[in-house]
């Protein structure tokens, strides 16, 4: 094999080795070139929702290849968008009634900031803070990177972030703190918006904080005239539990994000949904209110059909159960770890399970996380620990006894990391 030319993201080429060429995808698997089955736990980072290939997705991208290709999305639209339009204010928590597309999670987010600082300025009140919690990841562009948890992944680019108000996470027991915090930055006057990824903070190490946390912050903002952003590139789809995490807390944002399984992973889209009055604010027969934002690709229609193919599962399948079942089975897995002394911070959100790996020195440069994502490779896993943070996240399609293969390595490769064995 000649050596590559590629450049992979997250990806320190001086340590890594050559990289395994997948062929194919099949429900919970990727298929490397030697045909070796590789079990997808993390779902591609986080986007394939009911299994690769999923027919009904596949058979609406073929279709939607035989009618177009990329539509300019400004002066005309297209039936998918309009219909995808619709099926997400269905689906969005009550109140969010304009989608405006983009391309990616982090695009989605840089929306969602510009609509909220647009919807100021336009109103001609003077706010322009941004409040965010600890720990957060909202993307890599240089908004949502000013907008995420600061560190060495953005040390390099500090001089083009902007600054922005932080709360702390609320750990069980100090929610109150949280609260209190972004209560004071209210009252101000200058907080825009609250940027916040509902239930679980994902990149930031699998963080999972109560519903009524939501709640309480959502009712600040209300009562401060401060816009409530929901990134839920990751939790929506039913990561989470639900279709989308904030209606665990009963909340309707002002603006949501969503991305990831939106197209159930097979196609790049993203959609940011907002309130009748974002979208009011930026309405006027003056020009200057205009929301200035595209992308080439905005609404691509082959993109949007895999979207609409994605809700209409939802429609005819047994997703939620699906969810359910497998929320079950973690739970179950998970059991085996309680008492477990390699382990701490057993925890669990919908799809979504994590638990920290009891290493002396932690944090995501740990060089346990490498060592054992090649220990999982070898038993024809993908799982990729952020830092000595274990977590799974496999598609809804995954099996009982596939998951159970997960928590075997995780066992296992516990004890090799640790040299229990
Ligand atoms: C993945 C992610 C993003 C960024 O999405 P991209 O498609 O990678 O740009 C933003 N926010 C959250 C919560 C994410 O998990």
């Amino acid at each position: 094999m000649s050596r590559s030319a590629v450049w992979h993201p997250f990806t320190q080429h001086a340590l890594e080795p050559p990289m395994k060429r997948i062929a194919s995808t099949e429900g919970a698997y990727l298929i490397d070139e030697d045909g070796n089955r590789i079990l997808d736990a993390i779902s591609s980072w986080w986007v394939i929702t009911h299994g690769h290939r999923h027919p009904v997705i596949m058979q609406a991208i073929r279709s939607a290849t035989e009618a177009c290709d990329q539509i300019i999305f400004a002066e005309y639209s297209h039936e998918r968008a309009e219909t995808l339009a619709r099926g997400l204010i269905e689906i969005a928590p009550e109140g969010l009634n304009h989608v405006f597309y983009s391309d990616s999670g982090s695009t989605s987010v840089e929306v969602a900031l510009k609509m909220a600082l647009g919807y100021f300025h336009n109103r001609g009140e003077p706010r322009d803070r941004i409040v965010v919690m600890e720990h957060s990841y909202h993307g890599d562009t240089i908004g949502t990177m000013s907008t995420g948890e600061r560190g060495v992944f953005n040390a390099a680019y500090k001089p083009l972030l902007f600054g922005v108000d932080r709360l702390p996470f609320p750990e069980v027991g100090r929610e109150e703190k949280t609260l209190d915090a972004f209560e004071t930055f209210c009252r101000s006057g200058q907080v825009a918006a609250l940027i916040i990824e509902p239930l679980v903070l994902g990149a930031g190490g699998m963080k999972i904080y109560e519903a009524r946390v939501l709640a309480g912050l959502k009712e600040i903002a209300t009562r401060h005239g401060c816009l409530f952003i929901a990134d839920e590139v990751m939790t929506g789809w039913g990561r989470a539990g639900t279709m989308f995490a904030c209606q665990q807390a009963g909340i309707s944002p002002d603006i949501l994000c969503t991305s990831k399984g939106l197209t159930g992973g097979a196609l790049p889209l993203a959609a940011t949904l907002c309130a009748g009055d974002v979208f009011d604010a930026h309405l006027s027969t003056d020009r200057r209110k205009t929301f200035f934002h595209s992308s080439s690709y905005t609404a691509n229609p082959i993109a949007c059909a895999a979207a609409v193919a994605n809700l209409q599962i939802w429609r005819s399948e047994p997703v939620v159960e699906r969810i359910r079942d497998l929320e079950l089975l973690h739970r179950k897995n998970l059991e085996r770890f309680t008492d477990d002394e390699r382990f701490a911070n057993l925890r669990q959100a919908g799809t979504i399970a994590a638990l920290d790996l009891v290493v002396p020195a932690g944090g995501y440069l740990a060089d346990v996380g490498p060592r054992m994502r090649r220990l999982f490779r070898e038993r024809g896993l993908l799982i990729r620990p952020l830092g000595n943070v274990l977590y799974l996240m496999p598609p809804y399609c995954v099996t009982s006894d596939e998951l159970a293969r997960a928590y075997d390595a995780i066992d296992e490769v516990a004890s090799i990391v640790l040299g229990k064995v």
